[in-house]
C-alpha cells in the first residue's frame, strides 16, 4: 500500500521506522532481531537505507596500492522483500542517484515493481567518502529531482526505450528528503526550500525529514513549506540520542544542531546509561508535542537498535 494511502486512512498518528542493511557478511537475523520488539506498535512502513560503494586502497605485492571498490552494506532490495514476506509490512527501499546510470535506475525500479513494492524514497545520495563533492555517474542523475522525474515518467509508462510497445506503467508512491535545518550544501534555507519545492512540483508525493532534536525548527520548516505551496504530507524523522559520543557525531554527520537544553542535560550525565534516559525523555517530549501539532506519522531512525525506540513508542502510541 502507498504511504499516501496509509496516511489518508489513518485515524491517529502513524508509527514507522528506518533500518540499515547489516554489514556485509552478517546475517539478516540481526535485522529481524531489531524489528521484532517494535512490531507490536504496528509500523505502517519500514524504510531500508541504501549504501553506495566506497573506495579503499589495498597494498599489493611490490608495494603498489590498488584502488578497490567495496559496498559495506549491500542488500537493500533483498531486505525489503524479506520484510514484506515475514511481517506483511510495506517496505520502502531508498534509491539513490549516486553510482547509478539512468539505465541501471530503470532496471532497479523494474525489480522493485516486480517485487510488489509500492513506495520508494528518492534521494541523491552523498559523495563517495573519499571524494569532496557529489559526482553523478556518466549518464546518471545529478539531483534527486531528476530521479523523481524518471520515476514519474515510468509511472506514466515511459521507459528509456521509446520503441517499447504495450508497456506496463509502474505505480510508485515517491517520497523525498527534506531538511528542517537546511541541507549542508545549500547556500541558504530559501535556496534549499526552492529545490525541495521543485521535487514536489516534479511529482514527489511526500517528504520525510532529516532527524532533528529541536521541534521549533521542524515547525518553522513545515510553515515555510506551506507558505511556498508545498502541500504534501511531511513526516518528521526522530532519532533518540543514546550516547555522549552521538551528541558530537550526529551534528557532524547529519549537519544538525543539538539544542542547548538537551546538551546541558547530557553533559550532566556520568554514564551512557544516563544519557540514554535523557535521550528517551527528550524524544518522548518531542513526539508528544509533534502529535499535538498534528503530524501524520512519526518516523524513527532506529539505526539497528530497537530498545530506545520501543521505550518511546510505548509512551507515545
Ligand atoms: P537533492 O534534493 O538532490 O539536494 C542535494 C543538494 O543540492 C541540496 O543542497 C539542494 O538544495 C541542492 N540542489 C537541488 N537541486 C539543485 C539544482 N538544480 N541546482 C543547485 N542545487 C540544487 N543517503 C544515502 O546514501 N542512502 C540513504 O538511504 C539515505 N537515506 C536518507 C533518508 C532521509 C530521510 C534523508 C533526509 C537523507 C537520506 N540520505 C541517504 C542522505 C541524502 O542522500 C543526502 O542528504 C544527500 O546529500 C542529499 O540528498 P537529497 O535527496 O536531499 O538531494
Amino acid at each position: 500500500m502507498k504511504v499516501t494511502d496509509h496516511l489518508q486512512n489513518a485515524k491517529s498518528t502513524l508509527f514507522s521506522i528506518e533500518i540499515l542493511p547489516p554489514l556485509k557478511g552478517k546475517s539478516i537475523q540481526s535485522i529481524f532481531d531489531s524489528i521484532d520488539p517494535l512490531m507490536e506498535f504496528k509500523p505502517s512502513f519500514i524504510d531500508v537505507t541504501y549504501h553506495r560503494e566506497e573506495y579503499l586502497y589495498k597494498k599489493r605485492d611490490g608495494g603498489y596500492l590498488e584502488k578497490v571498490s567495496i559496498r559495506k552494506r549491500p542488500g537493500t532490495v533483498g531486505i525489503c522483500a524479506a520484510l514484506m514476506n515475514k511481517y506483511r509490512v510495506d517496505a520502502i527501499p531508498h534509491i539513490i542517484c549516486g553510482g547509478f546510470s539512468i539505465e541501471e535506475t530503470e532496471n532497479a525500479l523494474i525489480d522493485l515493481q516486480f517485487l510488489g513494492i509500492d513506495n520508494v524514497l528518492a534521494l541523491r545520495g552523498d559523495s563517495i567518502k573519499t571524494e569532496p563533492t557529489f559526482v553523478p555517474e556518466p549518464n546518471g542523475h545529478p539531483y534527486a529531482l531528476d530521479l523523481v522525474k524518471q520515476i514519474v515518467r515510468m509511472n506514466k509508462g515511459h521507459y528509456l526505450e521509446d520503441e517499447l510497445r504495450e508497456v506496463a506503467p509502474t505505480n510508485f508512491c515517491i517520497g523525498v528528503a527534506g531538511y528542517p535545518e537546511k541541507h549542508f550544501e545549500s547556500p541558504n534555507m530559501i535556496a534549499d526550500m526552492k529545490h525541495l519545492k521543485a521535487k514536489i512540483d516534479g511529482g514527489a508525493h511526500y517528504i520525510v525529514t532529516q532527524m532533528f532534536f529541536d521541534n521549533p525548527r521542524f515547525l518553522e520548516f513545515s510553515k515555510m513549506c506551506k507558505d511556498m505551496g508545498i502541500n504534501v504530507p511531511i513526516i518528521p524523522g526522530i532519532k533518540i540520542l543514546t550516547t555522549k559520543k552521538q551528541a558530537v557525531l550526529l551534528p557532524k554527520t547529519f549537519k544538525i544542531d543539538v539544542p542547548q537544553a538537551l546538551l546541558e542535560e547530557i553533559e550532566k550525565c556520568k554514564t551512557d546509561a544516563e544519557v540514554k534516559e535523557v535521550g528517551i525523555r527528550w524524544a518522548i517530549m518531542q513526539c508528544k508535542e509533534l502529535i499535538k501539532q498534528g503530524v501524520p506519522c512519526l518516523h524513527f531512525y532506529t539505526m539497528g537498535v530497537s530498545d530506545a525506540t520501543r521505550r518511546v513508542a510505548s509512551e507515545v502510541f
